[in-house]
């Protein structure tokens, strides 16, 4: 068996989910390899008030910019590709791109391959304000020919004051999780066959068991496809 390739992880958006992307990974390999394997990896871990402070002002190319040079960082620590840690940054997947040799595992194409394995066509989409309404995330899911359905008003603030205020803080309440399932269960009635949690730490709120159709959930897909690479 060859060496694994190295995993490098962009994290820290928040660090509530990094914590489950570096679980996931090592009990990911460990499961497929066995024994005291676990998984190679760098990790980059910025302060999420830096980067939610450039999200508010929409100073995107600031914020492109910082996750660029942490990219490079990892390259430069041996890190053969690069796992952004967040549905949200992906708006500036391009600039990570542009920085570094290694390849970016792209969040959204991981998910939208696990949707159309499953045969759906139709999902919704749950995330930050900003993964929900602008087109970076739900057109590259479009390009993969599945439609895309958001929360509509009050439901879409509440799914994105709920991971302000709450999930990146590391509070998690029944109360929140009982208005997501409400809110799924309203996307599902406008015709989606599935949900895409395209927020790292959504998973930690709801899960499959919460719902009546398929969830995808974007930190444990993601993970996945990270042990894929490291191990391809
Ligand atoms: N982790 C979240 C996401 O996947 C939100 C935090 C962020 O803005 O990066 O979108």
């Amino acid at each position: 068996m060859g060496e694994l390739r190295r995993i490098g992880l962009l994290g820290g958006m928040s660090w509530e989910s990094t914590a489950l992307y570096y679980r996931l990974v090592n009990e990911d390999v460990r499961t497929r390899l066995g024994g005291f394997h676990s998984a190679r990896l760098v990790l980059a871990s910025v302060d999420f008030a830096d980067v939610e402070a450039m999200q508010v002002a929409g100073d995107w190319e600031a914020a492109g910019a910082l996750l660029a040079a942490e990219a490079r960082g990892l390259e430069a620590a041996g890190a053969e590709c690069v796992v952004l840690c967040t549905n949200t940054m992906h708006k500036v997947a391009d600039a990570i791109e542009a920085a570094v040799d290694i390849p970016l595992l792209h969040l959204a194409d991981v998910t939208a391959e696990a949707v159309r394995a499953a045969g759906l066509d139709r999902v919704a989409l749950l995330g930050t304000r900003f993964t929900m309404e602008q087109p970076f995330y739900a057109d590259r899911l479009r390009s993969h020919g599945i439609d895309v359905l958001v929360p509509e008003g009050d439901d879409l603030t509440l799914v994105h004051d709920v991971i302000y205020d709450e999930l990146v803080l590391g509070v998690v309440r029944e109360e929140s999780r009982e208005a997501y399932v409400d809110v799924v269960r309203r996307l599902v009635g406008r015709g989606a066959g599935g949900v895409v949690l395209g927020c790292t730490e959504i998973e930690l709120l709801i899960g499959p068991e919460d719902v009546e159709v398929p969830v995808f959930a974007t930190t444990a897909l993601h993970a996945r496809a990270a042990v894929d690479f490291a191990l391809s």
